[in-house]
């Protein structure tokens, strides 16, 4: 505890326990928030207001990277009628290297030149670097293992099919001049989409057999950094990115299909980071780590939901608000189901 370094001052945002673990005073939102007890105005000024479940940085700036790849970095339509293995290695490039900026980001600032110390970070220990459990026995090396001979693949090879049945009207397609209303609501609905689908795969995922097969791959990364987000089995893959199937049944426009399927692929890494928010060079900050999320890798049997549907936890009664009531509560289904000794 007396080692860590701590350059921003956290004290006031929340509170260290003995072994240096930050963890946060504000408990977390119920989101949607407004929704219960349902007061619809606020509700509706939650939905649409800057930062609130739609808006924010993190879906613009994704949104506008899907739309540059659409527009310059994806082949012709004609191209795309047929399978070819030069077209297909290009998405597998582009997206190999979108990944690979975006979490050398956090990974770097967090983990390599170690920016902000241990400020905000929710565990006082790095990420582990000699440990059988791993591949390579280091988490970093692991999870680039599992992000790229597993997800991106799997996600490129979801692209590649998707844009093929699109480019072969094997699916319906919606054109910007017939329906440029509907394909807007439909980009405003996709992360909400996405994070029902995480949530009820997210639960199969915890069933016994595909826990032990393959979800204990992401789960090993107990103490969550920048490259834990995507690593997963490839199992878990296949499943998590099903969320592109919606497109293949409801008409839609393939540029929506990509930013749902980028979305997937963007959305983990931040969140996974290990700190609560990375301070900006101006003193401002932007929110980065979701602490529900990481008492899931920390409890496993809570909080299956992403933060904005966390009230889906909630309704099941599998919501931990941080609290050490609500720890104790996870603690005992945690025995109930074996996970742990009594
Ligand atoms: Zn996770
Ligand atoms: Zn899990």
């Amino acid at each position: 505890m007396e080692n860590l370094n701590i350059p921003h001052d956290d004290s006031s945002d929340g509170i260290r326990n003995k072994r240096g673990d930050w963890k946060p005073n504000a408990k977390p939102p119920l989101t949607p928030l407004h929704l219960f007890p349902f007061r619809p105005i606020k509700f509706l000024i939650y939905l649409f207001s800057w930062n609130g479940f739609f808006l924010n940085f993190y879906h613009i700036f994704w949104i506008a990277l899907t739309m540059v790849c659409w527009f310059f970095l994806t082949p012709p339509v004609e191209t795309l009628k047929t399978f070819q293995l030069d077209w297909i290695s290009f998405l597998f490039i582009r997206n190999a290297v979108i990944i690979l900026v975006y979490i050398s980001f956090y990974h770097y600032h967090f983990y390599v030149k170690k920016g902000q110390g241990s400020s905000y970070k929710y565990n006082s220990r790095f990420l582990d670097n000699n440990n059988p459990k791993f591949w390579f026995k280091n988490q970093t090396k692991d999870g680039v293992f599992w992000v790229f001979l597993s997800a991106v693949p799997i996600w490129t090879a979801y692209e590649a099919f998707t844009l093929w049945l699109y480019a072969n009207k094997y699916i319906p397609w919606m054109t910007w001049e017939s329906y440029p209303l509907i394909i807007v609501v439909m980009f405003i609905l996709v992360p909400t989409w996405r994070s029902f689908h995480f949530y009820l795969v997210h639960r199969l995922l915890h069933w016994g057999p595909l826990y032990r097969i393959a979800h204990i791959v992401h789960h090993r990364h107990s103490n969550p950094g920048p490259w834990s987000g995507l690593a997963m089995h490839p199992i878990e893959h296949l499943l998590y990115y099903t969320c592109v199937i919606i497109h293949w049944i409801i008409p839609s426009h393939p540029m929506v299909a990509m930013w749902n399927l980028f979305h997937a692929s963007l959305s983990p890494h931040a969140g996974h980071g290990g700190f609560d928010r990375i301070i900006l060079k101006n003193g401002k900050w932007m929110s980065t780590g979701t602490y529900p999320h990481y008492l899931h890798h920390k409890y496993f049997e809570c909080n299956y939901a992403g933060d904005d549907l966390n009230i889906l936890d909630k309704i099941f009664g599998t919501y931990h608000d941080g609290t050490d009531e609500a720890t104790k509560l996870v603690m005992e289904r945690l025995k109930q189901k074996k996970y742990i000794n009594s």
